[in-house]
């Protein structure tokens, strides 16, 4: 049993987002139906599934409790249960809070890269024995307060639901859990989900495309051959479940079911709950639904062979392997390397936590010896992260990420001399110690504050741990900490020799390679060309009607008596957070409510009148928000904020006269904290702020008010620290640049927002020009850059840029109000001047923005795409108190609910994998946006077509479908505010950022219930249909070169005005120059040539003083 902390490697994992992402088909008969009618009496059926309560005249629950315990770090108690009948597992978590968090989790085991257990992820969404529809499952889930998905691991299947309030859960698990277990896999489903040949002889199908867009993907190539390396055939660790497009182009339907059939039994099944759970209806519904299934699955075998366990284990490595692999990439100037280890068993605790603190203490932060030295001091790369991957055979991953290609085997071997220094010297017994406190304290919040905390290590125990219960019994303490703060320097060591630094292992040096990328693409055009000729123009049409047929066999409608079976569930059961206001100094102009809490604040010795607002929760942590604004920075220091940030946490320090080094002040900082961030204060509402975050124990409220002080009035700008942060951020922006759907919304920014604004003046596309400049000047000028940041830090730190959010149980704290003096007392503060409020975002609109659509539209063709993506904007809301937002909210809710008209229209065709609108209630502006399109113009056509149509009355509404809109705007609202410190944080965003009353959600809560259809046809008619229309919309595409003329074509059709630019059309230095010698360098050169071969407009009507820049 290993605790995990922090996040799953990505690269494991397929579909996180799959059960949104899938189109979930139907069968073309309706024989769901009559089946149900036929098989089992109607009435018998339906009060099966429906979520009120059976009284249990049938015996009582065959589940056996194996054990309960209450977790002594968190307010949690575990429950476990083993079904008697057919052995499936059941864990409950039993917590406070509006939301509940399921996992079905299946251990799924193959030897082979079909991508059998990922295709079968999606197609569990089609529809089950009893219910043969298409969508029944999500429409029913968005009516109940819930959302589903699913995701693919190497070593389990996991589908989620996640619910607000209990009778939403209970009344959608027996019908998610029919799906899981006895799915209707169709041929047809199988065409379109996982896939097939279109008309034109190209490839596709939702699986496939997911697999395709990552398979030439840097760390895909490396992860696998990395596996490779690792593990022997007949492992199931080496394969990729997610499905090679090779395999996946010949993959039967007979192969999925068979698959199916081996792993979805309800005894390789885990029924995990996290969240305030009726366990004595849950064991009801469970019970019921095994008695209907009986016949369907087979009894539990009693010599039943848990995957992964009960097979064979990999060998150990004998020697080491340092093999480089290339990857696609025009720009061949960084690349990055894996190392992998194997590691200690994930079951042994002790072992499993000591890797932890290892990789920690190694490259946790950037005083952990292989960051400060790799990254920090030696410049070899952008970052060196770490994941472990938790198995019988654990593997430990390092990564260093922007390393310099013609360095990547020195970087490698740099990485492994470091790590075998590290094990030949005494290590900092004090530093490792602290390692081991902190993430005891980080375990504890997150036991308080994430769900996942538990899911990740209940799903790992289910995996690997004993079936006895015995292992996942070490949940109820945090005992292993203790053992390891015994351990001396020199098992530390022995452990670091023994896996790591003396041990073999498999590195890959990923290699960027412009050639391959041809290679590749050639390939692939040959592979289509020759199939194309093969099949010939009947071949081709054979294929095109037979996806035809399956499209229209998957969209039978759902008749809507089959979906009122189902009543939607009241919000009785839905338990909101209760978190009180309170407020001191400045924040009193908003009102003093009449609570206990207030009275404490009122009772407190006042200082100095610093605005603070305290939300008072039972919580054993104090959670500190300092949110400051970005009005008074000067325009051509904004571009520093990202290093300032970098730099906040990580420069030495002035303390009573005399010099603190960065290294001293972050494992202070580290030592007294469970965490400490800065960044925009997007989180908060404020996406033109800044907020500073700490997380604390309760006794170090005074300490962390100290360490603000010296850290916004006392920090050194150090020119080393500012040139490595700045070498850092260079590094990133090559990847940065080629995300097409980030590059499409910075242009988009660059177009509709001042320069002014915070997230204009952060893009890739400043940086790109504004860091180079400024690294040089560092060289150069290092004076004048330090200068630049003093005046940066003091427009920040003023008395009237200062709101502070205070989290905790207040009437535990000994002096909430008078210790902030620490913080203000300062001879430069001016208590008397008013506050500076808080930017609204409608403010930061440029000429275009506030009136979009005399841009027009704008093609930027990028080598590094494949596919499309875009950005359409258009005049929106600019208030919340707006009277049409209600109906906004669940118009964008009705339009964009899976299964629901965009869903179908756009994904359903295969014209995107999504597309979304923005909820900018107060941004002055709507958009939607294109994700990942074969082709943009297309999804945005089909969008306009099936919105229009909505609209005029044409197509009529979809009653389900709206009550699912308005069930998912409480599902959002209980989303905001699913722990103790969320809801705090909501309280602050209404009253503070936004200036709403209190019980603003409430009102709206109630207000979307009564939005009439009429009034969803006009809000959609008013503020959606304008972002379709040119003359009053913009619209920004990112695509592969390829698609450049007919994407043009395609948008001046629609009656857009075009033009096509290159990316570093729309580079900002914001007035950094730095002279003329730079402009002989190699990387300006590269900049140069890009910009000659640009700006080919097409009928450009605006000349580039339409681009707002400045
Ligand atoms: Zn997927």
């Amino acid at each position: 049993m290993s605790r995990t902390i922090g996040g799953v490697p990505q690269i494991l994992l397929y579909g996180a987002l799959a059960a949104l992402l899938a189109i979930v088909l139907v069968r073309r008969e309706p024989r769901a139906w009559l089946d149900l009618v036929n098989q089992t009496p109607y009435q018998q059926v339906s009060d099966l599934f429906r979520q009120s309560k059976m009284p249990s005249q049938a015996q009582k629950p065959r589940f056996r409790k194996i054990q309960t315990f209450r977790t002594d770090y968190a307010p949690a108690t575990i429950t476990q249960y083993e079904s008697e009948r057919s052995g499936m597992r059941v864990v409950v978590v039993d917590r406070k809070g509006p939301k509940i968090n399921g996992y079905f989790t299946l251990a799924t085991e193959i030897l082979d890269n079909s991508g059998a257990p990922h295709t079968l992820e999606h197609l569990i969404f089609m529809g089950s024995k009893h219910f043969k529809y298409k969508g029944l499952l999500d429409k029913l889930a968005g009516r109940a307060y819930s959302g589903t998905n699913a995701w693919t691991a190497t070593d389990h299947t996991a589908y989620t639901l996640e619910t607000a309030g209990w009778d939403g859960f209970a009344q959608i698990l027996p019908i998610y859990l029919e799906h899981v277990i006895l799915p209707n896999i169709t041929d047809d489903a199988c065409v379109t989900e996982v896939h097939h040949i279109d008309g034109e002889g190209n490839d596709a199908g939702v699986v496939y495309s997911e697999m395709q867009a990552l398979q030439y993907s840097s760390s895909e190539l490396m992860d696998l051959r990395a596996r490779n390396l690792l593990y022997p055939e007949n492992i199931g660790f080496r394969y990729e479940t997610g499905g090679m497009p090779e395999a996946l182009r010949v993959l039967t339907p007979e192969r999925i079911r068979e698959f199916h059939k081996s792993m979805y039994h309800p005894q390789n099944l885990a029924v995990i709950i996290v969240g305030e759970t009726d366990q004595d209806h849950l064991l009801e519904i469970l019970d019921e639904f095994e008695e209907k299934i009986k016949d369907d699955v087979p009894p539990p075998d009693p010599k039943f062979k848990r995957p992964f366990v009960d097979s064979p284990q990999p060998p150990p490595l004998k020697e080491t392997v340092v093999e480089t692999v290339e990857f696609p990439e025009e720009d061949e100037s960084i690349g990055e390397i894996v190392v992998a280890f194997f590691g200690p068993d994930c079951t042994d605790l002790v072992q499993a936590t000591a890797v932890n603190i290892l990789m920690t203490y190694l490259c946790g932060s950037s005083v952990s010896v292989v960051e400060n030295v790799m990254v920090e001091k030696e410049e070899l790369a952008s970052s060196v992260s770490y994941w472990w991957d938790s198995r019988p055979n654990s593997v430990i991953w390092f990564q260093p990420t922007g390393v310099a290609t013609e360095k990547l085997a020195f970087v490698e071997q740099r990485l492994i001399s470091l790590l075998k220094e590290v094990a030949s010297k005494p290590l900092d017994m004090q530093y490792i110690k602290e390692c081991i406190q902190r993430e005891r304290r980080q375990i504890k919040s997150q036991a308080e504050g994430s769900e996942q905390f538990y899911s990740s290590n209940i799903i790992t125990d289910y995996l690997f741990g004993k079936r006895d219960g015995s292992t996942l019994a070490q949940l109820q303490a945090l005992e292993e900490y203790e053992t390891l703060e015994a351990w001396t320097d020199e098992q530390w060591r022995d452990f670091l020799r023994k896996w790591i630094s003396d041990a073999p292992h498999v590195s890959i040096l990923g290699k960027p390679s412009m050639a391959l990328a041809k290679t590749l693409k050639d390939a692939e055009e040959e592979r289509l060309a020759k199939r194309r000729e093969e099949l010939g123009k009947e071949g081709l049409e054979k294929l095109k009607e037979r996806l035809e047929t399956a499209k229209k066999n998957n969209e039978k409608p759902i008749p809507p008596e089959v979906l009122d079976q189902w009543p939607v569930p009241g919000t009785e059961s839905i338990h909101f957070i209760e978190s009180v206001s309170a407020r001191s100094g400045k924040a009193r102009s908003l009102g003093t409510p009449p609570n206990s809490a207030q009275e404490v604040i009122d009772a407190a010795p006042q200082g100095m009148p610093l605005f603070i607002q305290f939300e008072s929760v039972p919580t054993n942590f104090v959670h500190l928000t300092i949110h400051v604004g970005t009005s008074d920075i000067p325009l051509k220091y904004k571009p520093l904020l990202p290093i300032f940030f970098d730099n906040f946490f990580n420069s030495p320090v002035l303390r009573n006269g005399s010099r603190v080094e960065f290294e001293d002040v972050v494992k202070q900082l580290e030592s007294e904290t469970i965490s400490y961030n800065i960044a925009s204060a997007g989180r908060i509402g404020d996406s033109e702020g800044v907020a500073i975050q700490f997380q604390v124990e309760r006794e170090k409220y005074d300490t962390i008010i100290e360490w603000l002080h010296t850290l916004m009035f006392d920090i050194v700008f150090d020119p080393i620290r500012l040139k490595a942060a700045v070498a850092k951020a260079l590094a990133d922006i090559p990847e940065a640049k080629r995300d097409g759907r980030v590059m499409a919304l910075e242009v988009d920014m660059a177009l509709h927002l001042l320069p002014e604004s915070y997230p204009v003046a952060k893009r890739t596309l400043v940086k790109a020009l504004y860091f180079r400049r400024l690294k040089k000047l560092l060289e150069t000028e290092p004076e004048t850059v330090v200068a630049w940041f003093n005046d940066l830090r003091r427009s920040l730190f003023t008395f009237q840029n200062m709101r502070v959010l205070v989290t905790a149980d207040v009437p535990k704290l000994s002096n909430p109000v008078a210790a902030w003096d620490k913080l203000t007392q300062n001879p430069d503060m001016d208590t008397e001047k008013d506050m500076l409020p808080v930017t609204k975002p409608s403010a930061m609109l440029s000429a275009e923005g506030r009136e979009p659509g005399s841009y027009g539209s704008v093609v930027i063709p990028m080598t590094t795409l494949d596919s499309s993506y875009s950005v359409s904007t258009a005049k929106g809301l600019s208030s919340f108190a707006d009277p049409r937002l209600p109906a906004f909210l669940v118009a964008l809710g009705y339009l964009e609910t899976i299964e629901g008209p965009l869903w179908n229209a756009v994904r359903g065709n295969g014209l995107a994998y999504g597309v979304s609108f923005t909820r900018e209630v107060d941004g002055g502006y709507t958009q939607f946006r294109v994700y990942r399109s074969p082709d943009a113009s297309k999804a945005i056509e089909a969008s306009k077509n099936k919105i229009a149509k909505i609209a005029s009355g044409e197509e009529p509404l979809d009653r389900h479908l709206v009550e699912g809109a308005v069930s998912g705007i409480v599902l959002g609202v209980a989303d905001e505010q699913a722990t103790m410190a969320a809801a705090a944080q909501q309280n602050y965003i209404v009253s503070v950022v936004r200036g709403l009353d209190p019980d603003w959600n409430r009102r709206l809560l109630a207000q979307v219930r009564r939005v009439t259809e009429d009034e969803i046809r006009k809000a959609i008619t008013e503020l959606i249909l304008p972002v379709f229309e040119p003359g009053k919309s913009d619209v920004v595409v990112t695509c592969a070169t390829i698609m450049e003329q007919n994407m043009v074509k395609a948008l001046r059709n629609m009656g857009y005005m075009i033009q096509v630019q290159q990316l570093s059309h729309f580079y900002d230095d914001y007035g950094l120059k730095t002279g003329a010698d730079d402009e002989g360098e190699g990387d300006e050169d590269e900049e140069d040539d890009e910009e000659e071969g640009s700006s080919v407009a097409v009928e450009s009507e605006g000349s580039e003083s339409d681009v707002e820049m400045d």
